[in-house]
C-alpha cells in the first residue's frame, strides 16, 4: 500500500537501505527535509553520505525504503523519472564543458532537455548567472575562471532549471581554501531565498551558519541529528564528539 509522504516534508526518507555486494553501506535511515529548509549531513568519510544523496536524486536505486522528492514518491519506479528536473544537483567536481562558455553551459539542458528557444534559454541563463554574482562572466570559457567561479557556474546551470530541491555533495571540497567562502556564500544566498537544500559538507561553519537541520551520518545510520546549536554545542554521542573533534 502506498503511504502518503510526510505533510510538510519536501523530501522525505523512511527506512532507507543500500547495499553494494556485501557492504551495507545504508542501514535504514529516516530523514525529512522541509520546504525551505536545509539540512546539511555531516559524517566520516565513507559513512553512505553520497549515496544517500545519490538515491534523494534518483542517481541510485533504494533496495529497501521509502523515498519522495517534491511529492514524488521515488520507489515508485514508474513515476520515479518524473523528479529529473525538479531537482538541481551540485557535485564535488564541477563538470563544465570545456568548449562551451559559461552561458553556454548554463543553458544547454534547457535547450536540449526542456527545448525552449535560444533567447528563451539566454535570458534564463543570464539570470541564473546574476544570481550566483557571475553577470559579467557569461561570455567566459571554463579555462578563464576560477575553481570557485566554475562551481558556480554549475549552481547557476542547476538553478536555470527552477529545481524544486538543490543537492549538492561537498561543493567545495576541490577549491583552494580561499575560494571556499564565494560558494558558500552564494549557498547562504539560496538558503535566504528559501530554496529547499539538502548538503554534504564539511564546511562546518557553514553548516552552523546556514543549516536549519544537521544529520550526523555514521557507518550507513543517522546517529545523530538536531539544530547546529544542539550538534555542535552539545552532541549526545561520543561518536558525534570525535567527528567534530577531528573536523572542528
Ligand atoms: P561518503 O560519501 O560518506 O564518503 P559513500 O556513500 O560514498 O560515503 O560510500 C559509502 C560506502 O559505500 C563506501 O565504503 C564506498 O566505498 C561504498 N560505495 C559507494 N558507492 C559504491 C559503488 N557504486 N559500488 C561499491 N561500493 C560503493
Ligand atoms: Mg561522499
Amino acid at each position: 500500500m502506498e503511504r502518503t509522504p510526510p505533510t510538510t516534508a519536501q523530501v522525505a526518507l523512511s527506512g532507507v537501505h543500500k547495499r553494494f555486494g556485501d557492504l551495507e553501506v545504508l542501514k535504514g535511515v529516516d530523514i525529512e527535509v522541509g520546504s525551505g529548509e536545509v539540512v546539511v549531513l555531516i559524517g566520516a568519510s565513507g559513512s553512505g553520505k553520497s549515496t544517500l544523496l545519490r538515491i534523494m536524486c534518483d542517481l541510485e536505486r533504494a533496495d529497501r525504503g521509502e523515498v519522495w522528492v517534491n511529492g514524488v514518491p521515488l520507489h515508485d519506479r514508474k513515476r520515479a523519472p518524473e523528479i529529473f528536473g525538479h531537482v538541481g544537483m551540485v557535485f564535488q567536481q564541477f563538470n563544465l564543458f570545456p568548449h562551451r562558455t559559461a552561458l553556454g553551459n548554463v543553458t544547454l539542458a534547457l535547450l536540449k532537455v526542456r527545448k525552449i528557444s535560444r533567447k528563451a534559454a539566454d535570458e534564463r541563463g543570464r539570470e541564473a548567472l546574476a544570481r550566483v554574482g557571475l553577470a559579467d562572466k557569461a561570455d567566459a570559457y571554463p579555462a578563464q575562471l576560477s575553481g570557485g567561479q566554475q562551481q558556480r557556474v554549475a549552481i547557476a546551470r542547476a538553478l536555470a532549471m527552477d529545481p524544486a530541491v538543490m543537492f549538492f555533495d561537498e561543493p567545495t571540497s576541490a577549491l583552494d581554501p580561499e575560494l571556499v567562502g564565494e560558494v558558500t556564500g552564494v549557498m547562504r544566498s539560496l538558503a535566504d531565498e528559501g530554496m529547499t537544500m539538502v548538503v554534504v559538507t564539511h564546511e562546518m561553519r557553514f553548516a552552523r551558519d546556514t543549516a536549519d537541520h544537521v544529520v550526523f551520518m555514521d557507518g550507513g545510520v543517522v546517529l545523530e541529528q538536531g539544530t547546529p546549536e544542539r550538534v555542535f554545542g552539545s552532541p549526545a554521542e561520543a561518536r558525534t564528539q570525535q567527528f567534530l573533534h577531528r573536523v572542528l
